[in-house]
């Protein structure tokens, strides 16, 4: 699969980081090819972070999340999931290698700046979450 889903994260967007951040996943070969701008909703980042349910940190992420507006974007490029993942770094910036956008940006674990999709099946659901058909393919 060529596509996958990103968001620039509140920390990211509120810190004035987005334009850099974009600049950065295009310099890596992505093409955008869908963006938009959104404060979510508690409904909305609940729902989009579902698998974390169960986790200590799913409360204050979903906090996190609807704290200010993030930029979903989808991304277009050979092996699109793995390649952006690479281009993002860890979870934890203090894990994240040298010049990825996590060690670049991120504040902490949980304000690191960008989300990337995990599988091809997750950019498949996260894309149609954010963007319609019409959106995708224009
Ligand atoms: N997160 C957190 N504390 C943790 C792990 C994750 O606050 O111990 C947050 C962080 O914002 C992360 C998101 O929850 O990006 C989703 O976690 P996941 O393990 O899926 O990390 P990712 O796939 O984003 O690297
Ligand atoms: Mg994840």
């Amino acid at each position: 699969m060529n596509q996958t889903l990103a968001i620039i994260k509140p920390d990211a967007t509120a810190g004035g980081k987005a334009g850099l951040i974009l600049a950065q996943l295009e310099s890596a070969g992505f093409t955008l090819r869908a963006a938009r701008m959104l404060t979510m909703t508690r409904a909305q980042a609940g729902s989009f972070y579902a698998v974390h349910r169960e986790r200590p940190f799913y409360d204050s992420l979903v906090a996190f999340m609807t704290s200010g507006p993030c930029i979903p974007m989808v991304l277009e490029g050979s092996a699109a999931v793995p390649r952006l993942r690479e281009v993002i770094g860890a979870t934890d910036p203090a894990e994240a290698a040298e010049g990825t956008v996590r060690r670049l940006h991120a504040e902490s674990k949980e304000r690191n700046a960008i989300h990337g999709s995990d599988s091809d099946e997750n950019a498949r659901r996260e894309i149609a979450f954010f963007f319609s058909g019409a959106e995708r393919l224009g």
